[in-house]
């Protein structure tokens, strides 16, 4: 079984205490590597990594890192099928997303931050005859970067990117659940040419060495993107030590589907909202609200449209939804759906494991459930959403606005001012009109709300991770 390693000063190695832990294949139940329990030990050789790269790194030009950046995008495209079999592999999700949406976005993450930093302006006031300030951002220093496990290598990348991009140097942590492909990054970092320490890449569990990076007092600034329970765990230790903190947690999020839209569009949309990566998206809609007078005829196309889901081997081109990430995820997505029976609710589609070996759960649909029961306010995220009835535009942005989460939103209408006066009213970060998950990587990413705090995208994430100095010359 391969047995893999951190990344640390531009080197592959052991963990210091040699504690390894199973990486587990969703699409089959059984180990399929091994991964690194990685300790304070091993945080240290990171840190003196880290510290000793940092003066050339931060002082570099702004042409070269571009330059080592857009290589390493390079790199990965070139790399694309290794990359997307070891994701799939990993995650369970089908081979063609890892290899038309993962791997690629994980590219264009570096190749978009290559390209911002050398656009990338500060700014300046000029009071007439008396002042000039000027803002110099300066890159914060070493920066800890945790990323989950449902878009492994897009998530870690949208956060090391504009780390790197800045000058800072990275201490990074994949999920224990999805390290193959961060694992193999490293290899391509050097291919790149970045220096040696810049990046660096530790394996193992949250509560070890995850919770390490964030206590660690040489990590100045703490990027985190997973639920938001460990966030607020997260956010209270970087707190303690006045670092800067960013969140991207969990969502439940509302699609709103007015009379008035394209229905064909809506319903077509909504499954793939609902069901692509196996609903283990933190932007999929799982609260569907639909307007009373279409209930009935978007339940009947919606159902339709889900009897096409074909759930399967991750390998298989046909395969609209792979297993779950892992046995404990299906168990948690499973006890949900007996929640939803228990409160009421009744199943239209799904509801139950696929009796296979491996982590596979039926694409299912649920009515009839209360807007305040816990299936419709906790996060599940799975194959698992509920359908809605709403009388008027008043109720469905206020039961859109009735959970503690506010990540993103998809609202359907043909009515522009509609469109605008609701996606004002909904209490979320992110809003869709008339579509789902198109992303321009310049505009700012994150939720409201316990969705989390900050914004990641564009040139928010370049401030985040550096410090403004303003300076202040008389005239
Ligand atoms: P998670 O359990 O919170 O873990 C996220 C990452 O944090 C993992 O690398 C995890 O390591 C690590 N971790 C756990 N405890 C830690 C601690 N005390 N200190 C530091 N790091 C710690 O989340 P997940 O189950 O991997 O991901 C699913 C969640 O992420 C969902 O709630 C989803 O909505 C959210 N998400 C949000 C966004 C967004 O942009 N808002 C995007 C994607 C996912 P281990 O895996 O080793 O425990």
């Amino acid at each position: 079984m391969q047995k893999i390693q951190n990344f640390i000063n531009g080197k592959y190695v052991d963990p210091v205490k040699g504690e390894y832990i199973d990486n587990v294949e969703p699409a089959t139940g059984k180990a399929f590597a091994q991964v690194p329990n990685s300790s304070i030990e091993d945080l240290e050789l990171a840190i003196d990594a880290a510290q000793a790269a940092f003066p050339a790194w931060s002082t570099m030009s702004v042409d070269k890192r571009s330059r080592i950046l857009h290589k390493l995008a390079d790199l990965i495209e070139q790399n694309l099928d290794d990359y997307a079999l070891m994701e799939s592999r990993d995650n369970g999700k089908p081979l063609w997303l890892a290899k038309a949406v993962d791997i690629p976005r994980a590219s264009t993450n570096f190749r978009f931050y290559a390209s911002a930093i050398v656009n990338f302006s500060t700014e300046a006031q000029v009071s007439e005859g008396f002042m000039v300030n000027y803002t110099r951002r300066a890159p914060v220093g070493i920066v800890g970067c945790i990323s989950p496990w449902n878009l492994p290598l897009y998530l870690f990348s949208w956060k090391i990117a504009p780390a790197l991009a800045m000058g800072n140097c990275v201490i990074a942590k994949p999920s224990e659940l999805t390290p193959m492909t961060a694992y193999l990054l490293g290899k391509l970092a050097n291919e790149a040419e970045m220096p040696a320490g810049v990046l660096n890449i530790l394996h193992g569990e949250g509560k070890g060495i995850g919770q390490a990076i964030v206590e660690h007092e040489a990590t100045k600034a703490i990027s985190f993107t997973g639920g938001t329970a460990t966030g607020k765990i997260v956010g209270a230790t970087a707190s303690q030590q006045f670092k800067k903190v960013s969140l991207e947690l969990g969502g439940k999020n509302p699609n709103i589907i007015f009379a008035d839209c394209d229905l064909d569009e809506a319903v077509k949309t909504s499954v793939k909202s609902s069901f692509t990566n196996q609903g283990e998206i933190c932007l999929c809609g799982s609260r569907i609200l639909i307007e009373e007078s279409i209930y009935e005829e978007f339940k009947r196309q919606f159902l339709e449209e889900c009897e096409k889901l074909v759930v399967g081997d991750p390998m298989d081109p046909k395969t609209t939804t792979g297993a779950l990430v892992s046995e404990a995820h299906l168990n948690k997505v499973d006890s949900y759906v007996q929640l939803a029976r228990e409160e009421g609710g009744t199943i239209l589609t799904g509801g139950k494991k696929l009796d296979r070996e491996g982590f596979y759960y039926e694409p299912t649909v649920i009515e009839g459930l209360d807007e305040n029961c816990r299936t419709n306010q906790e996060e599940i995220f799975g194959p698992v959403v509920t359908l809605n009835k709403f009388k008027s535009e008043e109720e469905a942005i206020e039961v859109a606005n009735s959970t503690r989460y506010g990540l993103s939103c998809t609202i359907w209408t043909s009515n522009l001012q509609r469109a605008h006066r609701v996606a004002h009213a909904v209490q979320s970060g992110i809003i869709w009109v008339n579509c789902w998950l198109v992303r321009d990587l310049r505009t700012p990413f994150g939720g409201m709300k316990d969705s989390g705090i900050g914004r990641e995208g564009g040139d928010e994430a370049l401030r985040f991770f550096s410090e403004p100095q303003n300076i202040c010359i008389k005239l």
